[in-house]
C-alpha cells in the first residue's frame, strides 16, 4: 500500500479483545492527502464467531487513530521526581534511562530487584520473549502477569487433574452437542456474545442449560434453570451435586475405574454435602440441587463449564476442582459432546500463560524447577541452565512488596494497568509510587502509566504481526494491516532496545515470525507443544490446535479421548472442599460485594473507555462517568438508597462511589459492581487480595461491604 495514493486492501485477522478471538477482516484504504489510512472492519465467518462480533469488536478500529494515543516516549521533567510533569523524549533518551535504572537497581539490590509484569493481552511471541528477557537478559526471578488474576485457579486444578491446562479441551462448536450444560459464574451473553450462537444451537435441538450466578444476567435469562448462590459458595454446590449423583447411582463406575484415580476419598468427602446443608450454605433450594443432579446424571451428553465467578476466590482452586470432580464422576471428559472446561477471558489468556511469563513456568508449560525442563529451554536459548533464575512469587505478592527490602525496586509493566485491575488497588498504587523506577509500555496514558518514570508508546494489534491462542487452544494469526503511527514502536522493539543497552541484544529478536519459530522449539516436547505449528499452517487450516508436535501432526482439537496427560494416562481426583469466603460479613460490613464485566467494556478500560461508541449509560448528563452498582430493592430500602442515586461502597480496604441501579435480579445480600473504571469508582479499591493457597488467585469475587446513600438529605 502506497501512502499518498488511493489504494485499498483487506487483511484477515482477529479481534484485539477477549479470548473468543472472533475472526474479522480489516479493510484498509489509503487516501491521497491523508496521513493515516482509513480502517473499516467486518466480521468473518470464522468457526468461533460465525460472522458475529460484539460492540467491542465492531469498534476496535476506532482506537487506531485515537487522538489520545501515545506517539512519543515520555520521561519526567525532573528525572527521579515523579511529581514533576511527563515530557516528550526521544526513544534513545527513554531507553537509556530504562537501562541505567536496571543497572543501578541490580547493582545496589541484586538481580531480582528488577521485575517484569506482563499481560494476557500480549501475543504468544511477546509473552515468550518477555519471559526470555527476564530470565536471560535481566536474570531475575521477578516476573509474573495479570493472568494470575484471570483463571489461574481453574488452570491449577486442571493441571493437577488432567496433567494439562487448556481452557476448553474441545472446539466451541461442541457446546451445541451437550444435552445438559452447567455454566457456573460465566456470563458470555455479555462478555463474549458470539459464543451464544453455539449455546442457542444446543437449545434449538432440545438441550437444557443451567446457569449458576448470583445475578440474573443476560445469560441466566436464556437458561432453563437459574441458580443464585451466595457469592463464594460454589464449591458447596459442586460437592452437593456430586453427592446427589453418587447417592442416586449416576456415577459412571466403569469410567471412574478405568480412566481415573483417587475417587474413593472424594466419594466419601461429598457424603456430608446433603442438599439441605448445601441449601443453608448457598441459598440454592435443595429441590433444585436434586433436579440438576438428575439432569446431569441422566443426560446422554453433558458439559460443566466454569468461569471467573467460580474461580476468582481465595478457594478458587478447590472450587474448580469440585466441578472437575463432578464432571469426572459422570464420565464426561473425553466423551463426544461432553466434558469440563473453563471459559478463558483475556484475548491471549490461553497463550499468555503457556510461554513463560508466569513466575513458575518456562515455555511449553515447562516447570522452572525441573532440571530437564531448564536444560531443554536453556539449550534453545543458548545459555547455561545453571544461570537461569528459579521461580519467583505470584503477581499479587510481587506487587505487595514493591519498593520494600527484598522486593522489586524497578518494574517494567507491559500490557497491564495494575492501578485499576489489581485486587486492593489502592494499596498496589501506593506500592507503585514506592518504586525506585517504573517503566510502562502502553497504548494510552493509563492510570498506571501516569505514575511512571518512563512511558513507552507501543503498537496496537492491527499494526504488528503475531499469534494468539484462543479459549479452545487454537493458535491464530494476528496480521499487520497498517503501520504504527510515527514515533510508536512494538513491545518487541522495547525489549530489544533495553537488551541491547544491557549488552544482550543477541538474545532477543524483533521479528515475530522468528520468535514464533523459536517458541515452537522451546515448547517442543512440553505439555503445550507448538513444535509443528507454523504461520503457514495457521493460514491454511483456520488455526491449529495445540498440542501439535511436528509438521505431520494434525493438531488436537479434542483432548482426553483415550487418555489424560499424566504419564499413566489417568485423571486424578482431589478433594475440593468448601471453605467460607476469605472475608466474612459482620455488623459493620453486612453484605457481599462481587465484581464483573459489562458488555461494552474490557478489563481495566484503558482502551474501551476511550471509544465513544462503547460509553453507555454510565455517563451522566454532565458528562461525568459514574458506573452503576446493582442492588436489590430490598437491600436498597434497608440502606436508604433510591434508584439512580449516588451510593458509597465501603470495605475494609477503602471506599468507592457508584450510581445505584435497583434490580430484583440480584440476591438481596449481594452488591455487584463492574471493575472497568479507575478514579473514585474504582471497584478494585474495594476487593480483597487474600490469595488461594495453590494458584495464588485473589478473592476478587466476594468480600464484605457496607452501603451508604450519598443522596442529599
Ligand atoms: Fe472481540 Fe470477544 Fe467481542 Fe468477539 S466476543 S468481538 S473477540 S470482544
Amino acid at each position: 500500500v502506497v501512502p499518498g495514493s488511493d489504494t485499498a486492501r483487506t487483511v484477515a485477522t482477529h479481534c484485539p479483545y477477549c479470548a473468543l478471538q472472533c475472526g474479522m477482516q480489516l479493510h484498509v484504504t489509503h487516501r491521497s492527502g491523508h496521513e493515516r489510512p482509513d480502517v473499516r472492519l467486518t466480521p468473518s465467518d470464522f468457526p468461533t464467531n460465525r460472522g458475529g462480533l460484539c460492540a467491542k469488536g465492531w469498534s476496535a478500529a476506532d482506537l487506531l487513530a485515537h487522538p489520545e494515543r501515545l506517539t512519543t516516549p515520555l520521561v519526567r521533567t525532573r528525572a527521579g521526581d515523579r511529581s514533576s510533569a511527563l515530557r516528550p523524549a526521544t526513544w534513545d533518551e527513554a531507553l537509556d534511562a530504562v537501562a541505567a535504572a536496571v543497572r543501578a537497581t541490580q547493582r545496589r539490590y541484586g538481580r531480582d530487584a528488577v521485575g517484569c509484569f506482563g499481560g494476557g493481552g500480549l501475543t504468544n511471541e511477546k509473552a515468550y520473549l518477555l519471559g526470555k528477557f527476564a530470565r536471560t537478559v535481566l536474570r531475575t526471578r521477578s516476573i509474573d502477569y495479570n493472568g494470575r488474576w484471570c483463571m489461574s485457579s481453574a488452570a491449577a486444578a486442571a493441571t493437577r487433574t488432567f496433567g494439562i491446562d487448556r481452557g476448553l479441551p474441545f472446539p466451541v462448536a461442541d457446546l451445541a452437542l451437550a444435552d445438559v450444560l452447567l455454566l457456573v459464574g460465566a456470563n458470555p451473553a455479555e462478555t463474549m456474545p458470539p459464543l451464544m450462537q453455539h449455546l442457542e444451537a444446543g437449545r434449538e435441538r432440545g438441550a437444557r442449560h443451567v446457569v449458576v450466578d448470583p445475578r440474573t444476567t443476560a445469560t441466566a435469562r436464556t437458561a432453563h434453570l437459574h441458580l443464585q448462590p451466595r457469592p463464594g459458595t460454589d464449591a458447596a454446590l459442586a460437592n452437593g451435586l456430586l453427592h446427589v449423583v453418587a447417592r442416586r447411582g449416576w456415577v459412571d463406575e466403569e469410567y471412574v475405574a478405568t480412566r481415573t484415580a483417587g475417587f474413593e476419598t472424594v466419594r466419601e468427602a461429598v457424603t456430608g454435602y446433603w442438599p439441605d446443608r448445601v441449601e443453608r450454605i448457598t441459598g440454592i433450594p435443595a429441590r433444585d440441587l436434586e433436579a440438576v443432579g438428575e439432569m446431569l446424571g441422566t443426560a446422554a451428553t453433558a458439559m460443566v463449564l466454569t468461569a471467573r465467578g467460580a474461580e476468582q476466590h481465595a478457594s478458587g482452586t478447590a472450587t474448580a476442582q469440585a466441578f472437575i470432580n463432578l464432571a469426572l464422576a459422570l464420565g464426561l471428559p473425553g466423551r463426544p459432546g461432553s466434558g469440563y472446561g473453563t471459559l478463558t477471558g483475556q484475548g491471549n489468556g490461553q497463550g499468555g500463560r503457556e510461554h513463560g511469563q508466569k513466575a513458575d513456568q518456562l515455555p511449553g508449560y515447562r516447570k522452572i524447577t525441573d532440571l530437564a525442563d531448564r536444560a531443554h529451554v536453556a539449550g534453545v536459548w543458548g545459555v547455561d541452565p545453571t544461570r537461569l533464575p528459579g521461580p519467583g512469587v505470584s503477581a499479587t505478592e510481587m506487587l505487595r512488596a514493591l519498593g520494600t527490602p527484598g522486593g522489586v525496586r524497578t518494574l517494567l509493566l507491559l500490557a497491564s494497568n495494575v492501578s485499576v485491575s489489581a485486587p486492593d488497588a489502592g494499596r498496589v498504587t501506593d506500592r507503585l509510587d514506592a518504586l525506585d523506577f517504573l517503566v510502562v509500555a502502553d497504548l494510552f496514558l493509563s492510570e498506571s502509566a501516569a505514575r511512571a518514570d518512563v512511558v513507552l508508546p507501543v503498537a496496537m494489534w492491527a499494526e504488528e504481526d503475531g499469534t494468539v491462542t484462543n479459549l479452545e487452544g487454537r493458535v491464530l494469526r494476528r496480521r499487520r494491516a497498517v503501520d504504527p503511527p510515527p514515533g510508536v514502536r512494538t513491545d518487541l522493539d522495547v525489549l530489544m532496545g533495553v537488551a541491547e543497552r544491557l549488552g544482550h541484544g543477541g538474545l532477543m529478536t524483533t521479528d515475530a515470525a522468528a520468535a514464533f519459530d523459536e517458541l515452537g522449539r522451546a515448547s517442543s516436547g512440553g505439555v503445550a507443544d507448538y513444535g509443528g505449528i507454523t504461520y503457514d499452517r495457521i493460514e491454511d487450516e483456520q488455526g491449529v490446535f495445540w498440542p501439535c508436535t511436528d509438521a505431520e501432526h494434525p493438531g488436537t482439537p479434542r483432548l482426553f479421548g483415550t487418555r489424560f496427560a499424566h504419564p499413566d494416562g489417568l485423571a486424578r481426583f482431589y478433594r475440593g472442599e468448601y471453605r467460607d469466603a476469605a472475608e466474612r460479613t459482620d455488623a459493620e460490613f453486612p453484605y457481599v460485594l462481587t465484581t464483573g464485566r459489562l458488555m461494552r467494556q474490557y478489563q481495566s478500560g484503558t482502551q474501551t473507555r476511550r471509544v465513544s461508541a462503547l460509553t453507555g449509560d454510565e455517563v451522566g448528563p454532565d458528562g461525568s462517568v459514574v458506573p452503576h452498582a446493582e442492588l436489590h430493592p430490598d437491600l436498597a430500602r434497608l440502606c436508604g438508597v433510591g434508584d439512580g442515586e449516588a451510593v458509597q461502597l465501603r470495605t475494609r480496604r477503602g471506599t468507592a462511589v457508584f450510581r445505584a441501579r435497583l434490580t430484583t435480579g440480584i440476591r438481596t445480600d449481594t452488591v455487584f459492581v463492574p471493575f472497568h473504571w479507575g478514579g473514585p469508582s474504582r471497584a478494585n479499591t474495594l476487593t480483597d487480595d487474600a490469595l488461594d493457597p495453590i494458584s495464588r488467585m485473589p478473592a476478587f469475587k466476594a468480600c464484605a461491604v457496607a452501603v451508604t446513600s450519598l443522596a442529599a438529605p
